[in-house]
């Protein structure tokens, strides 16, 4: 690699193919774990707005896998993760080294090649327990065996793997952080399908080129945030621009998240991509797992979303999730935890969504003596 970035994940600078050029603005998603329910309707909107044609049929730009067990395509991060030989953290600082930096000789990228059946079972290990259960024994509260959903899509990487191995240059990352592979260009060689750690760049044989998730760009120049968001049946996910880390804005809904509270981290860090897909890590997992997905900061961001409930802001933002279609570039919190409200607002200040942090219940008499009748359902 011939030049040295900053990765504010690893609080050092890496090598890397390019010298460092940072969009105007950069797209980014936040993930809440603890609340998908696996549905899948973020897969599907994906498929049918994007890769519903032929030869895409086992292509997933959206998936949502169970972990420990689940993979798409199969083993891809385990298989990466024997190669870089195990990683070490100082604190905050990665000591270990990125995907660039552990390449062996002659080759400029630890990668590997999924074979085409590996992608032929999105939902292997769907449900699966860390352990199993055996017979006469039964669950404790909290539960020793665990799983949880883990929803995946390109990260739009300010460091994209897939960028620098591409060796015809079809890829390339716009003004806004959205990285798009040229079909005009590519050959079909399958270099940023190798390097790409998450495996978000996928080879369709029946055109002999490489795609990849376009962040659903048409609806993000609208305003719009991208369909598995919008889709996304749980609220779990929200869509936005991120500041740069040294500059973080407190009414930004993604800076909040990842800069200010940390309480949104990116996945396997370490692998030295910078992605730009935060999670907030699932509550239930034992911590050491947390922290080979989530790096470091792990422990900390789940000790803070278990206090949530005390924060107003912070709670008040998280009711903002799935609440809109439009994308919000800055969000307010205002009144008390019973009678609050949450308010987000588009690029020109202009309110396009307000959420009561509580929402009034209502129950009904279950006989309505002024209709004479009975109700059977009271709330
Ligand atoms: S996740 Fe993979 S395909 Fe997406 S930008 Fe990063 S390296 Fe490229
Ligand atoms: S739509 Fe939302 S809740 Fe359903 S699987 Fe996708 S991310 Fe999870």
């Amino acid at each position: 690699m011939e030049h040295t970035v900053y990765n504010w994940q690893l609080k050092r600078k890496m090598a890397y193919k390019y010298p460092e050029t940072r969009p105007k603005k950069q797209v980014a998603w936040v993930f809440d774990t603890n609340k998908c329910i696996a549905c899948q309707t973020c897969t599907i909107a994906c498929k049918n707005a994007w890769t519903a044609g032929k030869g895409q049929e086992f292509m997933f730009w959206n998936n949502v896998e169970t972990k420990p067990w689940g993979f798409y395509p199969l083993g891809w991060d385990l298989r990466l993760l024997e190669k870089l030989n195990g990683q070490s953290w100082s604190g905050e600082r990665y000591t270990g080294k990125t995907i660039f930096e552990n390449a062996p000789y002659g080759e400029e990228i630890t990668g590997f090649q999924p074979e085409e059946d590996d992608y032929q079972y999105p939902n292997i290990g769907e449900d699966e327990i860390s352990e199993p259960v055996h017979q006469g024994e039964y669950i404790k509260i909290p539960h020793q065996p665990w799983m949880f959903y883990l929803a995946r899509i390109c990260n739009h990487c300010t460091h994209p793997a897939c960028l620098a191995a591409c060796t015809r240059k079809s890829i390339y990352k716009r003004d806004d952080g959205i990285v798009l592979l040229d079909q005009k260009r590519c050959r079909g060689y399958r270099e940023c399908v190798r390097a790409c750690p998450y495996k978000k760049s996928f080879f369709r044989a029946y055109t002999g080129k490489s795609e990849k998730c376009i962040a659903c760009y048409p609806g993000v120049e609208q305003g719009l945030q991208p369909q598995c968001v919008i889709n996304c049946v749980g609220k779990i996910r929200l869509f936005g621009f991120i500041s740069q880390w040294d500059k973080p804005r407190e009414d930004n809904p993604i800076d909040y998240l990842v800069h200010i509270k940390k309480i949104a981290l990116p996945l396997y860090p370490q692998f030295g991509l910078e992605p730009n897909v935060y999670y907030i890590p699932p509550v239930n997992v034992p911590d050491e797992f947390n922290r080979q997905l989530f790096g470091p900061g792990a422990k900390q961001a789940v000790a803070q979303y278990k206090q949530a409930a005390e924060d107003i802001k912070l709670i008040g933002l998280l009711m903002l999730l799935g609440s809109t279609d439009k994308i919000m570039h800055s969000f307010k919190v205002q009144g008390t935890i019973n009678t609050g409200v949450g308010y987000g607002y588009d690029a020109e200040g202009k309110e396009v969504i307000s959420v009561p942090l509580k929402e009034s219940i209502i129950i009904r008499k279950p006989y309505d003596e002024q209709r004479d009748v009975h109700r059977v359902s009271i709330s």
